[in-house]
């Protein structure tokens, strides 16, 4: 088994003015791949009896660290490639604004915890939106290459939107302002890919 690099669905261009296409090309071609390489490094020497990459990071526990970062940075990176976009809404519809209204007190402050889950983790990681295990929303944040699936989070669930808060996701255009880069990620969301998301992880 090997995994593969997904082939982004829009131009490393096409988030501009909020993304700018040589971030694009650099997370994408650079950084997504290596984790993709090394992940594969790691399967190559201890082969892995879970198929798919949700079911190595449900057991992460029971790998080497490689497979914690390289496992990790390639679903997180899959995600994010999948809830971003040039077709977006600036808010959810339909069953998954419901849930944020009826789980998280609204969009607005689904926001404000998102943007603070996000400016709260210190150096590298992760912001997130989750179905838990009992079926209700949260926001949270995982530091690194984690991620909720993973049995050694803190706080676990199925990632249905995910923020990535590394500075190679932001300084080219933003340097050192994670908060406008937080900002402008909110124009970028494809909120239907969410809510399909978020549709899947409850049934
Ligand atoms: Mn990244």
């Amino acid at each position: 088994m090997a995994f593969e690099l997904p082939k982004l669905t829009y131009a490393y261009n096409a988030l501009e003015p909020h993304i700018d296409a040589k971030t694009m090309e650099i997370h994408h071609s650079k950084h997504h791949q290596a984790y993709v390489t090394n992940l594969n490094t790691a399967l190559s020497a201890t082969p892995s009896e879970h198929n798919t990459i949700e079911a190595i990071c449900q057991n992460i526990s029971k790998y080497p660290a490689a497979f914690r970062n390289n496992g990790g940075g390639h679903y997180n990176h899959s995600l994010f490639w999948d809830v971003i976009g040039p077709q977006f809404d600036l808010k959810p519809s339909g069953a998954l604004a419901d849930a944020i209204n009826n789980d998280l007190g609204g969009f607005e402050a689904f926001k404000t915890a998102f943007t603070q889950a996000g400016a709260t983790r210190f150096g590298s990681g992760w912001a997130w939106l989750c179905v838990k295990p009992d079926g209700k929303l949260c926001v949270c944040s995982t530091p690194n290459q984690d991620n909720p699936l993973m049995d050694i989070a803190e706080c676990k669930g199925i990632p249905i939107l995910g923020m990535d808060v590394w500075e190679h996701a932001y300084y080219l255009l933003y340097q050192n302002r994670r908060p406008d880069y937080m900002n402008a990620f909110f124009n970028v969301i494809n909120w239907k890919n969410v809510e399909s998301r978020y549709v899947k992880a409850k049934n």
